[in-house]
């Protein structure tokens, strides 16, 4: 292919999906198309290597689960591709949000057999308010799963996003004999006695005589005719606009444990998505492609990789230009200088300083404290990237000291989580006894939480858990306002003293939203 410049050839993506869809697999086999690892198990297998990336803190030594998200990066047919890693089980936290303000593109993963799951459905809305592109790929095609048009309506019904099947399965489970690629007219043979092996063979169109003679199941020919003479007829037609604005999502069929589909999903989706894409800040937009100086901002802070000496790793994200070691950048925020030196980490699958970067990767930064999610550095003129959201918690405490001697180490503790988007803190309002009750994403933030401050700032707190699972930020017209500020129960500010409603359950906040026809109510504190 021909030469790119680094930004055009750079794809920086999250994969979004439930537990259990298949992304450790399906990541593991993008890898290995990469030659980033050489065998598989690399992935699954990371968490007890000696190259661990996710060891780091105590907490994810005791569950040996990864806290926060990680990058992985390899190189593919002249592609610079930058996986970002979106933590799932237990340890999901607001970093999965925050991880997918870093990605430029998404891949939704789903299990074609138990179709849109619940986190799916969040991730996907942060994608949706970014209007970032969204690829999908339906797994698990060897098993018996649900109608590919049942699992269309549904993306279009449960997410309200439009569906262009790039390629269409013959056949499903028991039956499954591939998948025929739409643009290339290819057709890639299903073998299941060797899965990997995969035969690829070109058809003038879904009418050649050779499917009958390479499937050799009459009915299963027939099916698949009609079906895609009605996606032709009925279906949505191809629109590079609209997948860009992340309004139609191509859809993508195979089998990631047996790398059925991987390659040619990730052939697809490395041409259609966009190389890193322009940002908005305070002096415009901020164009890779033109703006040719160093920028990036802070989308996580990891704490306590090294105990011994409770540093922090802010993670960057490129917007622009070339990163160099040792290069001196300004931080915005601070209007200080600062020289990008030390341990500057790219991560990687192992964990390497990195000279040199660019535009849509990211690097691990050393963070004495300096650094706030959202902080923005430059080289040259100056400007700000837009601030970082706050996304809905779900999960609610009480936060009170212990020892009341220890209040002032514990209001700089809570203060400085709070800045690093360790927490939400809110206060309650219009109380007579103010509280501070803190909002989580994730409940492994809680524990977080509490290590921290007594391993940092050696304060012991008690938390006692609310009964809430819903914060909408709310905004209206200044009388009906004033009127669900005197008459809403649990309101609450956040740190920039914005109202946040707290509900119990979604038929509380229905209730609310019915009564105040003319309050919006926010999922993030971005308003959107
Ligand atoms: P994650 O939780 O999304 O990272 O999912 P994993 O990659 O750990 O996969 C969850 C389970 O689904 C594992 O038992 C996998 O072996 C299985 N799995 C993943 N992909 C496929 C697939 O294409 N077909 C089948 N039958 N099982 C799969």
């Amino acid at each position: 292919m021909t030469e790119l410049k680094p930004v055009q050839s750079r794809r920086t993506f999250a994969i979004i999906s439930h537990p259990d869809a298949g992304k450790t697999t399906l990541t593991e086999k993008l890898l290995l198309f990469g030659g980033a690892i050489r065998e598989a198990g690399t992935v699954k297998g990371r968490k007890n290597s000696k190259h661990a990336m996710s060891d780091w803190m105590e907490i994810e030594k005791q569950r040996g689960i990864s806290v926060t998200s990680s990058v992985l990066e390899f190189l593919y047919d002249g592609y610079h591709v930058n996986i970002l890693d979106t933590p799932g089980h237990e340890d999901f936290s607001e970093d999965t949000y925050r991880t997918l303000t870093a990605a430029d593109s998404a891949t939704m993963l789903i299990d074609a057999a138990k179709g849109v799951e619940a986190q799916t459905k969040k991730l996907f809305k942060v994608c949706k308010m970014r209007g970032i592109p969204i690829f999908t790929f339906m797994n698990k095609l060897d098993r018996q799963g649900r109608d590919p048009f049942e699992l269309m309506e549904e993306l279009e019904e449960l997410l309200g996003i439009r569906s262009y099947p790039m390629g269409w399965p013959i056949g499903m489970g028991q039956s499954f004999s591939g998948v025929y690629d739409r643009h290339n007219k290819k057709l890639e043979l299903y073998n299941p006695e060797n899965p990997k092996e995969i035969d690829v063979i070109q058809l003038n169109g879904p009418d050649d005589p050779k499917l009958d003679e390479v499937i050799g199941d009459e009915g299963l020919v027939a099916q698949f005719r009609e079906e895609l003479e009605l996606l032709d007829v009925a279906g949505d037609v191809f629109d590079l606009d609209l997948i860009k604005k992340g309004e139609l999502t191509p859809i993508f069929f195979g089998s990631a444990i047996s790398s059925f589909g991987v390659q040619t999903f990730l052939e697809h989706m490395l041409k259609l998505s966009p190389w890193p894409t322009p940002r908005e800040s305070t002096k415009g937009i901020i164009d890779p492609l033109t703006h040719n100086k160093f920028s990036g901002f802070i989308f996580k802070i990891q704490a306590n990789m090294n105990p011994a000496h409770r540093d922090r790793v802010a993670f960057l994200r490129i917007t622009s230009g070339k990163f160099e070691r040792g290069m001196q950048v300004k931080h915005v925020r601070l209007g200080k200088n600062l020289k990008l030196a030390q341990p500057t980490q790219f991560l990687a699958q192992s964990r390497s300083i990195v000279d040199e970067a660019h535009a849509g990767d990211i690097i691990g930064l050393f963070d004495p404290g300096t650094f706030r999610i959202g902080d923005t550095l430059v080289e040259g003129q100056e400007f700000e990237f837009d601030e970082m959201p706050h996304f809905s918690p779900e999960h609610f405490s009480a936060i009170t000291v212990k020892e009341a001697l220890k209040h002032k180490s514990f209001e700089k503790g809570l203060h400085q989580l709070t800045e690093e988007g360790a927490i939400q803190l809110f206060k309650t309002y219009n109380r007579f006894n103010e509280q501070q009750i803190v909002g989580v994403v994730g409940v492994l933030q809680f524990e977080v939480l509490e290590h921290r401050l007594k391993n940092e700032y050696h304060v012991d707190i008690q938390l006692e858990r609310l009964p809430f699972s819903f914060a909408r930020w709310v905004d209206g017209p200044e009388e009906e306002m004033n009127t669900f500020k005197k008459m809403q129960r649990n309101l609450v500010t956040d740190r920039d003293g914005r109202i946040v409603a707290l509900f119990d359950n979604d038929f509380q906040m229905r209730t609310a939203i019915d009564k105040y026809p003319n309050i919006q109510f926010y999922e993030n504190s971005f308003y959107k």
